[in-house]
């Protein structure tokens, strides 16, 4: 069988004769005749068959066989191939810069604006984001109902924020939850677990903490992480197509590789400040420290998973210590005995309950998977 010619408005195959002719292909069917560049040729072989087609006739179609496609087109052929794999390379170039370009943006672009735009984040937005998380997180970290032990965390934690240069009411409370932790919310909610109580050895430990939180929320760190985590989500919904959750996969992988680089910053930066807060009230800072050198240790009583919780979220323990040793000063205990004996007596909970059953029990889950996802939901604002 010869060449035959497809117009692509019938189904109808036409006999064809065919010709080169310098620089073009030459087709003339019953009724037809087309005269097609050989630039603008697309050619594929399937099996025997050299299907044809030009691109600025796309309906248009030349079949024939191979073997009266190649003795034609000769050297010519060869030359056409060459030319297309190199608007391939083009094209696989681009496209690889594109993705450099977006993953640059995401680990790059996005924490160094995420900056200024918590900055510029107005206080009366803030204060409500706050509000709404603090609702939301009471249900699964609890406060513990020991009046007199909160008052004494609060009044500790309000003598800190008062050397603090914000706008928002830092209000620091006890939670009940099986992590060695305390966190910053937006809008000034500050929550330490009851776990993280219970491993610190003195109140200038505790003190320590609670100032290196109030520094979070005067640096607007944790305005900064939100907008880290939602913006780039909202922005990656917007370029992949909202809905499909592949915007939310990439944040979550995006956030592991950018939040290292970007929490080292400012956990540094809210050691230091948590450190001078505590000066200027005259209390020590000698408890920042050894607090985070047991925590790099791993010294931990209750369990190893604790400690490692801690890890992630606040990176580079050894190094911060040696920085808080550097810059420590002595000064006033945070806490009298009476009233350190009355905090480390809060949130009674048997130090001999392992975490994951205490989670069971919390929210009444049967297996660790689903208490892993629970904790996954409130731990995008950081500590
Ligand atoms: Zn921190």
């Amino acid at each position: 069988m010869g060449a035959r010619f497809y117009d692509g408005r019938s189904a109808r195959a036409y006999d064809a004769e065919t010709a080169m002719d310098g620089d073009v292909l030459r087709i003339l069917a019953e009724g037809h005749e087309r005269v097609w560049p050989l630039r603008d040729l697309t050619v594929e072989i399937e099996a025997d068959q050299a299907r044809v087609s030009s691109r600025k006739d796309r309906d248009a179609r030349l079949v024939l066989p191979v073997g009266d496609w190649n003795p034609m087109i000769g050297d010519r052929l060869a030359a056409l191939t060459r030319k297309r794999r190199r608007r391939e390379w083009w094209l696989i170039g681009g496209l690889t810069a594109a993705a450099a370009g977006v993953v640059l943006f995401v680990t790059v672009g996005v924490p160094a604006l995420s900056g200024p735009v918590a900055r510029a984040t107005p206080v009366s937005m803030e204060q409500r984001m706050g509000d709404n998380f603090n609702g939301q997180i009471s249900a699964f970290f609890p406060t513990c109902d020991d009046q007199a032990a909160q008052q004494t965390i609060a009044a500790l934690g309000d003598r800190i924020a008062a050397r603090a240069d914000t706008p928002f009411d830092i209000r620091v409370r006890a939670v009940d939850a099986p992590m060695v932790n305390a966190f910053a919310l937006p809008g000034g909610y500050i929550l330490i677990t009851d776990d993280l109580i219970r491993e610190a050895k003195t109140p200038d430990e505790l003190a320590a903490v609670i100032a290196h939180e109030v520094a979070h929320v005067e640096k607007r760190h944790v305005m900064q992480s939100v907008w880290r985590n939602f913006g780039v989500g909202m922005l990656l919904d917007l370029v992949v197509g909202g809905g499909t959750g592949a915007g939310q996969q990439a944040v979550i992988l995006a956030g592991q590789a950018s939040e290292l680089s970007y929490s080292r910053s400012a956990e540094l930066e809210a050691d230091t400040r948590g450190q001078a807060l505590l000066h200027a009230d005259g209390m020590s800072s000698l408890g920042m420290a050894p607090f985070f050198e047991r925590m790099a240790a791993g010294e931990k009583h209750n369990s190893v998973t604790d400690a490692a919780e801690f890890m992630n979220t606040h990176p580079d323990s050894r190094r911060r210590a040696g920085a808080a040793r550097a810059a420590q000063r002595p000064g006033r205990a945070a806490l009298n005995a009476e009233e350190w004996a009355e905090v480390k007596g809060l949130c009674a909970v048997e130090e001999s309950e392992n975490p994951v059953e205490r989670l069971r029990r919390r929210f009444g889950i049967g297996d660790d998977k689903t208490g892993a996802d629970q904790r996954l939901e409130v731990r995008p604002h950081g500590q």
